[in-house]
């Protein structure tokens, strides 16, 4: 699928599947054992564009934090409204920086319509893919695409990966699902980026787990972008509190360590 027709999707909005998502939601299939000791905020890039791996990097690495890149391997080296996407040549720099590679199934798939036996297929070619594509490291992170998932789906993930991340706004406590984490959009509106800066100072006081993500960094971008200035401004911020700006492995790992030592 190329990003012009991540364009085109329209997610489900029957009554049906505003229930569906409700009791997905609810039906938790890995719960984190713990509360964090101290706030972890990853910053995330889904998809992802060339400018998240270049700009969105850039601004990450000024203050020293590591982010997590979500690949939709369909989707290298394709362009469309999101600018150009990611392809083989970023994932090294990425990582020889600190910044995980994750995965985000092969063809942006709608897990929640689709069935299980090809989302698995679709998530194992994403993982071949890059493999591939030179990244040699185990990947132990996913993101769903458009946050869809379903209450069957979700046991599937826990033998895959480490930590799955949603869409839904939250932050994640003692509890919170490991195969479908919230999450904070970061897009084009002022109000996105202010909701995530809230949270960010609420995670100040209470110590949490909090992930934001966003797609292309640019001026002018995608509707579901941010500029460089509104990235740089929250990634700022979250430094000045000094939370743990790590990758989504480094967090889950260190939350989990932390509660053993
Ligand atoms: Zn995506």
């Amino acid at each position: 699928m190329t990003a012009l027709a991540l364009a085109d999707y329209v997610p489900d909005r029957s009554l049906g599947a505003k229930i569906r998502r409700r009791l997905t939601r609810w039906k938790v299939a890995k719960p984190l054992p713990v509360q964090p000791r101290e706030t972890y905020i990853c910053f995330t890039f889904d998809d992802f564009p060339k400018s998240a791996a270049d700009t969105g990097a850039e601004i990450l690495d000024e203050v020293g934090a590591r982010g997590g890149y979500y690949a939709c391997t369909g989707m290298a080296g394709t362009s469309g409204t999101m600018g150009e996407l990611f392809d083989e040549r970023d994932l090294a720099p990425l990582v020889a920086a600190g910044h995980e590679i994750c995965a985000h199934t092969e063809s942006h798939v709608d897990c929640a319509r689709a069935s299980l036996n090809d989302v698995l297929v679709d998530i194992d070619t994403n993982l071949s893919h890059l493999k591939e594509m030179g990244h040699s490291l185990p990947v132990t992170q996913f993101a769903w695409p458009y946050g869809e998932t379903s209450a069957s789906l979700k046991p599937a993930m826990t033998t895959k990966f480490d930590a799955v991340r949603g869409i839904l706004p939250g932050a994640n406590n003692k509890g919170a699902d490991l195969m479908q984490l919230s999450a904070y959009e970061l897009d084009a509106s002022d109000a996105s980026t202010a909701r995530a800066a809230a949270a960010i100072e609420a995670a100040a006081k209470n110590p949490t787990w909090l992930f934001v993500f966003t797609h292309d960094v640019r001026q002018n971008g995608s509707p579901w972008g941010t500029t460089p200035e509104d990235l740089r401004r929250l990634v700022r911020l979250a430094r000045d509190t000094g939370a743990n700006l790590v990758t989504p492995s480094h967090a889950v790992q260190e939350i989990l360590a932390k509660d053993a030592a």
